[in-house]
């Protein structure tokens, strides 16, 4: 199983640090062989409404490009794919599916962190990461749903996230859990086991995403898992080496089919 990454940010997105030369590097020296970027998708707000947590419209020609050019940079020694982390926000994402066959993105992962749009204050924006109450779970459920169905994402990032805000492993999180889990199995679509949740559990003393029932569900159900670094700084290939083998090993206890590639190239021309 070659050691992989497909979920990577850059400072574009104004909460990461460190650009694609500074991941390739760190990549390099911890034996990956394989990174995809994933930053935070632009998105285009009618009311003017700019965005703290993403790049900007017109930074994503240069990411693109950026990443283009490490392709040839590096071939032969890491392979390099472009791509977005991306809501299912659907009044925007007709946009984003033109911009991304314009630019041949490799591949588009689900975040399924708000909705219908991210405008954080505005009443009907809902945020997946503070669910406190069940109908946002039933909420969050029909949204990746709905997400999963389009086709569009070539990976589930993080399923399990709303548990970062909810924090109890009630009857309402636990049919979330299969539901997702059931929806994943029939489309065949691969789950992310996610490091960058991991910290949220020393922070609250208790499990919220990756959560050890979740994968321990989607292994008796034979989904496929892939571990996300989601790293937003460079340094995360050396410093959660430790979390990605007990990751690598919890995936393999609870008897997951391990990948190490997702569907590329939906987005090509
Ligand atoms: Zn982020
Ligand atoms: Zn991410």
């Amino acid at each position: 199983m070659a050691k992989v990454n497909y979920h990577t940010h850059t400072y574009r997105c104004q909460h990461a640090k460190g650009d694609v030369e500074d991941y390739i590097q760190y990549a390099l020296a911890n034996g990956l062989t394989t990174l995809g970027f994933s930053d935070h998708t632009p998105w285009v707000y009618e009311d003017g409404y700019i965005s703290p947590i993403r790049m900007r419209v017109d930074q994503l020609d240069e990411y693109v490009q950026t990443i283009n050019t490490a392709k040839i940079k590096y071939d032969g020694r890491i392979q390099i794919f472009s791509g977005l982390e991306v809501e299912y926000h659907p009044d925007k994402l007709p946009w984003l599916i033109d911009l991304a066959t314009k630019h041949g993105l490799d591949y588009m992962i689900l975040g399924n962190h708000s909705y219908p749009h991210d405008e954080y204050g505005s009443p009907q924006c809902h945020d997946f990461f503070a669910i406190h109450d069940i109908d946002d779970i039933h909420l969050y459920v029909d949204v990746l749903t709905k997400a999963v169905e389009s086709d569009l994402f070539s990976c589930i990032a993080h399923p399990e996230v709303f548990m970062r805000g909810y924090r109890k492993l009630d009857d309402t999180a636990r049919l979330a859990f299969e539901q997702i889990i059931t929806l994943a199995k029939k489309h065949d679509v691969v789950l992310e086991y996610n490091l960058n949740g991991l910290p949220f559990d020393h922070l609250y003393g208790i499990h919220t995403y990756p959560h050890p029932l979740f994968w321990e569900m989607a292994g008796k159900a034979g989904c496929k898992a892939i571990i996300g670094y989601d790293a937003h700084f460079p340094e995360a290939f050396e410093q959660w080496e430790d979390e990605y083998q007990k990751g690598m090993d919890l995936l393999k206890h609870c008897g997951c089919t391990i990948v190490d590639t997702i569907p590329l190239g939906k987005y090509k021309k």
